[in-house]
């Protein structure tokens, strides 16, 4: 199995709740949601942190906010509004070292975030 929580995702080793695939990005329900939509959108490709994909691949880049959007579009939070959170490093609080960006929405979000 592979040794990231989220590849291992990607791989199908560990089950996750997919909202939204394509050939190169996955967006799956966070398991501990703090929204009543809270999904999570990665590269299915390895890089830890939003720094080293925009170094690496803007294209990809690209696809992962797409993503976020379709997401929040597909989820109905679309008109309502949402957050899309890239934590990045420590400070930030960021737990998993394979990007991700988190889409929240469907209640109102406060700013900033605790
Ligand atoms: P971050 O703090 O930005 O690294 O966020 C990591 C997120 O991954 C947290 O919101 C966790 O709840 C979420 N998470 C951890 N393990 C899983 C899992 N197996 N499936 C879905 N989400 C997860
Ligand atoms: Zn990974």
């Amino acid at each position: 199995m592979a040794e990231c929580l989220f590849c291992a995702i990607v791989a199908g080793d560990i089950p996750a709740t997919t909202v939204l695939e394509t050939d190169r990005i996955l967006a799956f329900r966070d398991i501990d949601p703090q929204a009543p939509t809270h999904v999570l959108v990665i590269p299915k490709d390895h890089y830890p942190d939003v720094a080293a994909l925009a170094a690496a691949d803007t294209s990809l880049l690209g696809e992962v906010i797409t993503g976020a959007y379709r997401v929040a579009a597909v989820e109905g939070v679309g008109e309502t509004g949402y957050r899309v959170v890239f934590n990045t490093g420590a400070d930030a609080g960021q737990a998993v070292p394979h990007v991700h960006g988190h889409v929240l929405g469907g209640r109102s979000l406060t700013w900033p975030p605790g």
